[in-house]
């Protein structure tokens, strides 16, 4: 087993890792930015050692201070969460070279599946279906019109590298396409280093649905299902669900054999979650592969009893996995919303300042991931996310009935959240209904923000 994990993250995932060693016997060492001296996190772990500044190019994003901070607190292996470096090969191998145990995948698969066109070829290879469009990344303007006469209007520019549904841009016809081109380029080359862009389909009126994986280092792998992430807003997720309440018995023994035979095609290793698009008629296409655990990943823990972070730990320590694909049931319905340092009353502008009070929900069938506590004043250098409440039931409704007493229940003082808006939305009866996609929380808001305008007037 590993003797000292360094978390290389912040935030509720840092606390979620910490937690999982702490039930393993396992050490950890928080590092933290200069903003995050405060956190949950340091107070948590049995060491906390700082890694630079707040802005997180000399923090988080750091390969040599966090190598460094590894091997001065000793430790055997790195946990990277997700977001930050969770996805980069250099850091994987920096770590390996250091003789730290990288929690994840090789470097190798990484690479393969950090970028999307090659993730789709792979995956198009070893049969998984893929949304139509580019075999590779686009070359120019020219191909990008010649590949959309063919594939038919409306379609999608990707940046290669992208990442948290930053920098796509939907062209609804030619003219569309040929001046989002330039600004798609640019805008990914500023945000990801890479200008790359490939070109989709643009599905409309899909859900997305995601398929879990866990694979040891011994060639055993299996599938955990899905997770159904419909509600999206600007192509981020803000509500998750297990399992999806469109896909059937069968269809998610399909996506999980094809989702086998996608990892195992690359020799993949650790947690991973491969993302599809489904249409109204079930047929689903593959768009990306997450080589890392998710945010959303407590929701699959809910309803199958797997603790995902400590498999992550003990696949990394060599340990084989011992779950058979036959030992995975849904037994049950799982939500979970997202509580971002939002103020949905003001299109979604970041709010900010100390925690006055915090009270979690609690009770039956309520779980929180979260690192506030009151006193406490998040950081504005990093993304908003608060806490996560997951809550789960027998049935979706049970789930979402228990998420509105939850959400009630909840209470944080000091800074406006997105529960007015998580409110709204699981009360919704097309939400309700699982009628939703994930253009609908886009029209949701519009009529929301339409009603409350006339109720001031
Ligand atoms: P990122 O890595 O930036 O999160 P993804 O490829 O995972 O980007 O896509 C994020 C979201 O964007 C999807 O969940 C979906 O809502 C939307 N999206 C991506 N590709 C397509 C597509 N071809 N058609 C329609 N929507 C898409």
């Amino acid at each position: 087993m590993l003797n000292k994990v360094l978390v290389a993250n912040r935030g509720e995932i840092a606390v979620r890792i910490i937690r999982a060693c702490q039930e393993l016997g396992i050490k950890s060492v928080a590092a933290f930015s200069e903003a995050d001296r405060d956190s949950l996190a340091v107070r948590m772990a049995d060491e906390a050692i700082c890694i630079g500044p707040p802005p997180p190019a000399r923090s988080y994003l750091n390969p040599p201070a966090l190598i460094s901070a590894a091997l001065i607190t000793g430790c055997d292996a790195v946990h990277p969460g997700y977001g930050f470096l969770s996805e980069n090969p250099y850091f994987a191998e920096m770590c390996t070279d250091c003789n730290l145990e990288f929690i994840g995948p090789t470097a190798e698969t990484m690479r393969l599946m950090g970028d999307k066109s090659i993730g789709r070829q792979t995956m198009r290879t070893a049969g998984v279906p893929t949304v139509p469009g580019s075999e590779g990344e686009l070359k120019s303007v020219e191909e990008a019109v010649e590949l959309a006469r063919q594939i038919g209007y409306p379609v999608l520019l990707k940046p290669s590298a992208g990442g948290g549904g930053r920098g796509m841009r939907v062209a609804n016809d030619e003219s569309d396409l040929v001046r989002a081109f330039p600004t798609a380029r640019a805008e990914a080359e500023a945000a990801f280093g890479r200008g790359d862009l490939l070109l989709e389909k643009f599905l409309t009126k899909v859900r997305h649905v995601e398929i879990q994986v866990l694979a040891d280092k011994h060639g055993h792998a299996i599938h955990l299902g899905e997770r159904d992430c419909s509600a999206q807003r600007r192509h981020q997720k803000i509500l998750e669900e297990a399992p999806s309440p469109i896909v059937s018995p069968e269809v998610r023994e399909r996506m999980g054999r094809d989702a086998l035979s996608g990892i195992t095609s690359i020799g993949y290793v650790n947690a991973g979650t491969l993302e599809f698009l489904m249409d109204q008629e079930g047929n689903y296409y593959f768009i990306e592969m997450n080589t890392r655990i998710q945010v959303e990943h407590p929701v699959t823990e809910q309803v199958t009893g797997v603790d995902l972070v400590r498999w992550q730990l003990m696949i990394a320590a060599g340990e084989r996995l011992t779950l058979q694909q036959k030992d995975i049931t849904i037994a049950r319905h799982a939500v979970e919303c997202r509580i971002n340092a939002e103020d949905p009353e003001r299109d979604f502008l970041p709010a900010g300042g100390e925690i006055e009070f915090y009270l979690p929900p609690g009770g039956p069938g309520v779980r929180v991931d979260s690192h506030l506590y009151a006193g406490y004043t998040p950081p504005g250098n990093y993304d908003s996310l608060l806490a996560k409440i997951i809550t789960f039931g027998e049935t979706r409704d049970d789930a979402l009935n228990r998420m509105r007493r939850a959400l009630h229940e909840c209470v944080i003082t000091g800074i406006k959240t997105t529960i007015p808006f998580q409110l709204v939305l699981i009360d919704d009866p097309e939400f309700r209904a699982a009628r939703h996609h994930t253009g609908y929380v886009a029209e949701l808001l519009r009529h929301w923000k339409e009603e409350r305008a006339a109720t001031l007037v």
